[in-house]
């Protein structure tokens, strides 16, 4: 929770004290985060007016105390996402080459108004993870439901684990399974051919029927090509996604990551430094 410093409001002659307090909104400077010295805190208003303290009838004002939102990228890490990858934005997505404006644009449509599954496939490194943030930043700055981002491999990986026999005086890890059933929109990120052919297949479909009877919206990036998804999901779950699909993006260029590799061993670097300071 983030919070402001008080402020006193006395209201003017004529005017309500809860007229005073809406005056006072306004005035009210938007803060940094402490994490992300770029992101600005949005005001939480709703939460700041409960604030208010009518004090005494002996004190003329009230005083509230301004409640800010966590930042985009505090909510996209609480989200799933990794630290790196939780800057990513529609702003800094690089558009190098005329198919990817297309697709920042299909991608910013979508985030506009998610329904149905977008699929973002193609070579590894080509800006699939970074759109799928976008629109997960998109979303938490326009609603209070927090939405989830995993990875393929950390599903199948956490799902396996809460099926082990545990012992009783050990909690066993519970499945990422309802979690992703019921998120206000999933990424599942780097959907990989089924490691457990059977068992994957059984634990995407349990996850995208429930999104889809549910009408939840849904992201997916895949190292694949369309042609290869069939045959890497198993034709249960492809028929399912092709009959929800908003649009299936493909993206067949070369991998820029190691593009980035100066601007992130600066900001390493920058850490290390600072924590070393600490
Ligand atoms: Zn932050």
């Amino acid at each position: 929770m983030n919070t402001g410093i008080p402020i006193e409001i006395i209201p003017t002659p004529g005017q309500t004290i809860m007229e005073a307090i809406e005056a006072a909104r306004a005035k009210i400077a938007p803060i940094p985060c402490p994490k992300h010295p770029k992101e600005y805190l949005q005001l939480a208003w709703r939460r700041t007016i409960e604030t208010a303290d009518f004090g005494s009838h002996f004190r003329p004002g009230v005083s509230i105390t301004p409640e800010f939102e966590s930042c985009p990228c505090c909510k996209l890490i609480a989200s799933g996402v990794g630290p790196e990858d939780s800057l990513f934005s529609f702003d800094n997505f690089p558009r190098d080459v005329a198919a990817k404006i297309y697709h920042t644009e299909r991608c910013r449509e979508f985030a506009a108004c998610p329904h149905g599954v977008l699929l973002l496939m193609g070579n590894t490194g080509t800006g699939k993870t970074h759109l799928a943030v976008a629109v997960m930043r998109e979303f938490v700055m326009n609603n209070t439901a927090q939405p989830l981002f995993i990875s393929a491999q950390d599903l199948f990986t956490k799902h396996l684990a809460s099926l082990k026999a545990h012992s009783f005086s050990i909690q066993a890890p519970s499945s990422p399974i309802p979690a992703c059933q019921q998120a206000p929109l999933l990424v599942l990120d780097d959907l990989i051919p089924l490691p457990i052919k059977r068992d994957g297949e059984e634990i995407l479909l349990s996850i995208f029927n429930f999104r889809i009877q549910h009408k939840l919206p849904s992201v997916i990036t895949a190292n694949l090509k369309p042609a290869e998804i069939e045959e890497a999901v198993g034709s249960r779950l492809y028929d399912r996604l092709r009959g929800a699909a908003y649009e299936a993006i493909e993206f067949g260029f070369e991998s820029k990551r190691h593009l980035n590799r100066p601007e992130y061993l600066r900001r390493c670097k920058e850490e290390y430094e600072q924590n070393k300071l600490n």
